[in-house]
């Protein structure tokens, strides 16, 4: 009985180590091969020059309560009509919101859905004190070491430019859309969007516009941080992950600390955010992140290709040990982050009052309300207030099997050969956002190509773009155009 037993065991050893060997050596790239189109040279000198007069010009979004500045808005709108002749000849130009601007390229073919193109005029201020670790200032738009310099040139005063650059070439060159296309251009991206593309997109849904795809700012090309894949990664963000804050208040009798209470204030709130770090939310590999690995898996080396061809046993493993690394984890988990305690002002005082702000972002698939039935649930003390200080939904996961993810993706192989391209989940937010309502699908994609450190330079120091990338960049909008029906 042993014997057949131990029989048994070993034939499913075999057969398990033969299903997955099989999955592993089957997993391998699609050999679909697209044309690398050749596109018409760019004069380099001109295009660099736009790009670095518009950093010149300070459109920093500051805060909600502060209002943007006017003149530096006109003044770029300025630059823009007058860098763009032929777009301002040819597409209709609305200003919204104050400062935002709609374009409208209206196609041949009313029957073909619109696409829209985004970008934003905006940017972050330099955070004071970090002002002299910039190789060139902030605002100069210094042309040097093969790069334009400054705020803007990251996120993303280029993709307007590139967008405009873009249409101006192919209006030169007598191009006519046969699909509509919308350019727009928020002015306060950088503190949320509200007097910007909320109002376009609200206009938009006023005039009855239903857009087949939005591709805005969000996931770049990287390359040097996917273990095991060498190629650099175009990355289509396919969503975008939801943003809340809460803040917890814990309220108690307060008095002298000479005669202290057996808890205090202080110590529920330590104990409540205790209790949420130890106890996360749960770890699961969905799309789009999941659609990531299926992507990438079959470029990538063993053993994380035979872990990720084999999922179907392998998940648990998978999913602990992507839970174990910063952006991994954050790919597979809504996250938890303390950001600011208060309580408590003089020695010898005990405070009545104790609260903590925490952060969280939320995955595709978990809402507002489910963080706050776990928070509660976990911290399950009624001392402890609840409440919510900011926080929006996160976004709907497109489709990367729709036409547009396809014209972006062809448009990428066409245009940067060198590059695969893989759906992802952009744990930042953008603009996109606000167009669900209106648009079927949203991608959120600029081929910015960044290495490991340069992420740190969006919204901070040194923030710079290559000027051939540049290029590049300018070159994928203007193929895009093409692909959406010329
Ligand atoms: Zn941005």
């Amino acid at each position: 009985m042993f014997k057949k037993i131990g029989l048994f065991i070993v034939i499913v050893i075999i057969l398990l180590i033969g299903v997955m060997a099989f999955n592993t050596f089957t997993n391998t790239p699609d050999t679909l091969v697209v044309e690398v189109v050749e596109m018409p040279a760019i004069d380099i000198d001109a295009v660099t020059m736009r790009l670095s007069e518009a950093v010149r010009i300070k459109t920093i979004s500051t805060g909600v309560d502060d209002p943007p500045a006017s003149a530096e808005f006109d003044r770029l709108h300025l630059l823009i009509t007058s860098s763009f002749p032929l777009v301002h000849e040819n597409l209709k130009r609305e200003v919204i919101g104050g400062h935002s601007l709609l374009y409208t390229w209206e196609g041949s073919d009313p029957s073909l859905p619109p696409a829209l193109l985004m970008g934003h005029m905006d940017v972050v201020p330099v955070e004071p004190g970090t002002e002299g670790g910039w190789e060139e200032d902030a605002f100069s738009g210094a042309i040097k070491d093969g790069a334009i310099w400054g705020r803007g040139t990251l996120d993303d005063k280029l993709s307007v430019f590139a967008i405009l650059e873009a249409a101006e070439l192919q209006l030169t060159a007598g191009f006519a859309p046969k699909r509509t296309l919308y350019f727009a251009f928020g002015h306060d991206e950088e503190i949320g969007g509200e007097n910007g593309a909320r109002k376009i997109a609200a206009l938009l849904e006023e005039r009855g516009i239903r857009l087949a795809f939005t591709l805005d700012e969000g996931m770049v090309i990287v390359q040097g941080i996917m273990p095991g894949v060498e190629e650099p990664i175009a990355f289509i963000a396919l969503a975008e992950k939801g943003y809340l804050t809460l803040k917890l208040t814990a309220t108690t009798e307060g008095g002298h600390s000479s005669i202290p209470p057996r808890t205090t204030a202080i110590g529920k709130i330590a104990r409540a955010v205790s209790r949420l770090e130890e106890n996360r939310f749960p770890a699961a590999l969905k799309s789009p992140a999941s659609d990531m690995f299926d992507a990438l898996v079959p470029h990538m080396g063993l053993p994380l290709k035979a872990i990720i061809s084999n999922r179907w046993l392998l998940d648990p493993l998978l999913v602990s040990e992507l839970g174990k690394g910063g952006a991994t984890n954050a790919m597979v988990r809504t996250t938890t982050a303390v950001t600011i305690t208060e309580g408590g002002t003089k020695d010898n005082v005990l405070p009545s009052t104790a609260t903590a702000t925490i952060n969280f972002r939320l995955l595709p698939g978990t809402s507002i309300e489910d963080v706050v039935a776990h928070v509660t649930d976990v911290i399950d003390d009624p001392d402890i207030d609840i409440t919510v200080k900011q926080g929006n939904e996160a976004s709907r996961v497109s489709n990367k099997d729709a036409e547009g993810y396809r014209l972006i993706e062809k448009t990428i192989q066409e245009t940067l050969p060198d590059v695969l391209v893989s759906p992802g989940l952009m744990l930042a937010g953008s603009d996109s956002k606000h167009y669900e309502a209106i648009a079927e699908n949203s991608y959120r994609f600029l081929p910015m190509r960044f290495g490991p450190e340069d992420i740190a330079r969006v919204h901070g120091t040194n923030e710079r773009i290559f000027i051939e990338n540049y290029v590049e960049i300018i070159q994928f909008y203007r193929r895009l155009m093409e692909n959406t029906g010329g």
